[in-house]
């Protein structure tokens, strides 16, 4: 199919033109990803913004099982919803912790709901742009809410925080009266902890644990780009379906108030540069990979371990002759 008929069905919400559409853009294939970066800019020319809101919490917290009942709770309003997982275990591993196709089956079978797990084998730069690539088709196919989920390592988080309008994070009670070891910039990054199973013998750990995120969140600086009172913490029920309503309430006033205030776009714009650096780095990063960079990275690799130059030298040499072998 021609690039520019996958983005008007893409436009038209044609969701198999979405999969397929998201398919391409997930390929390594050099002339595929020619034809991405046309379909790319076709549909952003269609101007459509949906409510992204990433998704962050270790394996077992209740991701899916959030995801399944506040998508719920969302299209039961008419709202459509799209639930995008970023794995980037399996990029490593080959296979995904959120890939599992049993998970939010009754989400699944909404037809206002569209879900697509992390690909099983992306390489570990890769996920960043495929999941960038893909909000932006989802965008553009008109859903209302992106939910961008990831499991909480590594550096998913802070990647997820770069694509996301609303950034959630999602813990379990604390057996203690602890914190549970989730580290301050993480934290930093939440507008909104969710502490979830709360309910029956949990019910008085997760207000417990919740009472000890909301005074560490009260610690924190004031954001700018944030009303008095967040981020917030709150209790939920994943499973009985309970302070959902209320989180997604406050989800919406914290989108609207930074909408009416600029940082909405002001995010956003700074989102779209820092995704435009970072693919410049990784590009560059790539050049070191083909030759004749690698070649010669391998040969002044020689001469520093042989002595014949120094690390510092070599490496000179090196971004010298990379700065002019670009236009
Ligand atoms: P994920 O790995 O973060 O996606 O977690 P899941 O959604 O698969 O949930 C992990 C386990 O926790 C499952 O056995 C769920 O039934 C359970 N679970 C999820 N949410 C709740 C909740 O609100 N209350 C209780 N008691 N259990 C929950």
């Amino acid at each position: 199919m021609d690039v520019s008929d996958l983005a008007r069905s893409v436009i038209a919400g044609d969701r198999r033109a979405l999969a397929r559409a998201i398919t391409l853009v997930e390929s390594r294939r050099d002339d595929h990803r020619a034809a991405a970066r046309s379909l790319l800019a076709e549909v952003q020319a269609a101007g459509r913004q949906a409510l992204r809101i990433g998704l962050s919490g270790t394996p077992g917290v209740g991701k899916s099982t959030l995801i399944e009942s506040l998508g719920l709770l969302l299209t039961a309003q008419g709202l459509r919803v799209a639930v995008l997982a970023v794995d980037p275990s399996s990029a490593r591993s080959g296979g995904s912790i959120l890939g599992d196709k049993t998970r939010m089956e009754r989400l699944s079978r909404d037809p206002l709901a569209f879900i697509r797990p992390s690909p099983s084998q992306t390489q570990l730069g890769g996920v960043a742009r495929r999941s960038r690539e893909a909000v932006a088709l989802c965008e553009a196919a008109g859903f209302d809410v992106v939910l961008i989920e990831t499991v909480g390592v590594g550096q998913s988080e802070t990647m997820v925080a770069e694509l996301c309008d609303i950034f959630v994070l999602l813990l379990a009670p604390a057996g203690g009266d602890e914190l549970q070891g989730v580290k301050r910039g993480i934290m930093e990054m939440a507008d909104l902890i969710l502490v979830n199973k709360a309910d029956g013998d949990l019910k008085p750990a997760a207000l417990r644990t919740c009472a000890d995120y909301a005074g560490a969140l009260h610690l924190l600086r004031r954001r700018p780009q944030d009303p008095p009172g967040f981020p917030k913490a709150l209790t939920v029920s994943a499973l009985a379906d309970t302070g959902l309503a209320e989180a997604w309430t406050e989800i919406r006033n914290l989108a609207a108030w930074r909408q009416d205030h600029g940082h909405w776009a002001n995010r956003r714009a700074g989102q779209a540069r820092h995704w435009f650096s970072e693919e410049v780095r990784q590009g560059l990063l790539a050049e070191l990979n083909h030759d004749p960079a690698r070649a010669r990275m391998e040969n002044l690799g020689q001469a520093v371990a042989a002595g014949r130059m120094t690390p510092d030298a070599a490496a000179a040499e090196m971004l010298a002759a990379l700065a002019h072998s670009t236009p």
